[in-house]
């Protein structure tokens, strides 16, 4: 018998108010001159929530990312943002246990939110506040009406953990009624080209249908692609931003990485 911690999955949405945002559609919001990377680099931090019922119903598409402690998700996301603060806000005392939702858009606008749900498996955190934050989580993933797509970070040196197959479980019937779905692999700098290629062909046997990327904060390996990758998934109608520009890309500042 497995001694796997059990989560209950709700039977129907989260009730509560909707937000409409103010555009009707993300395709005809976004300016002709939108990149992947510059529409990242909007990113502003838009509410914080304990519990789910207190977070904003809406109807923006929204983009969650998960992932074990320390897997990599704050760097990734401020990686990708240029916000270095940003996702660290997850980690203030006290909002450790938090969903954090970031609005994404070009001129206050908001056409997708990013929600940043803070890492799972973290050993100091007491049992119940643990098994409490995953019936949250599972509960988010599973009844959240806009939810687009699940990025989950994991460290390919240590692969996806039982934690991880856990929330894989909870989101596959959402996977295959077609919410979007990607294994980011961080630190990818720490792997050899072979050890990335055979990392790579691992997470995708086990992403299901969903996809897999190398990501390195440090090399700012993968970053075009995965905004690429998030840009696609919110503006499915078209609106194809020109590729990213050099001087958008190159405008990173520094993280404290570990070797
Ligand atoms: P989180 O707990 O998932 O938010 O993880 P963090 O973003 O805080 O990262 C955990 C540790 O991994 C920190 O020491 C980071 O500096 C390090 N780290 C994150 N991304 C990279 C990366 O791309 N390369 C390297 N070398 N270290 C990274």
């Amino acid at each position: 018998m497995s001694s796997r911690p059990q989560v209950r999955v709700p039977a129907s949405p989260a009730q509560a108010p909707k937000v409409h945002t103010r555009e009707a559609s993300a395709a005809t919001a976004a300016p002709a001159t939108v990149t992947p990377m510059g529409w990242m680099h909007t990113a502003r931090f838009l509410t914080t929530a304990a519990q789910l019922h207190h977070l904003p119903a809406m109807d923006t598409p929204e983009i969650a990312f998960v992932g074990r402690s320390n897997a990599g998700k704050s760097t990734c996301i401020n990686t990708l943002t240029q916000k270095k603060q940003l996702a660290y806000a997850s980690k203030k005392p006290g909002r450790t246990q938090h969903i954090n939702l970031f609005a994404l858009g070009k001129q206050g606008i908001t056409d997708a939110v990013l929600a940043d749900l803070p890492g799972y498996g973290y050993a100091a955190v007491a049992k119940m506040d643990k098994l409490r934050w995953q019936q949250v989580m599972a509960n988010y993933l599973v009844s959240r009406e806009n939810l687009t797509g699940i990025v989950m970070m994991c460290d390919p040196r240590h692969g996806l953990t039982e934690l991880d197959d856990i929330l894989l479980e909870v989101i596959r019937p959402r996977v295959e009624q077609g919410l979007k779905f990607l294994i980011i692999l961080t630190k990818a700098d720490k792997l050899t080209r072979a050890e990335q290629a055979k990392a790579l062909s691992i997470a995708r046997l086990q992403a299901g249908g969903g996809e897999v990327k190398l990501f390195s904060a440090l090399k700012k390996q993968g970053v075009d692609e995965v905004a690429q990758l998030l840009w696609d998934w919110t503006h499915p109608a078209g609106g194809a931003p020109a590729p990213a520009q050099a001087a958008e890309t190159s405008a990173a500042e520094p993280e404290a990485l570990d070797e």
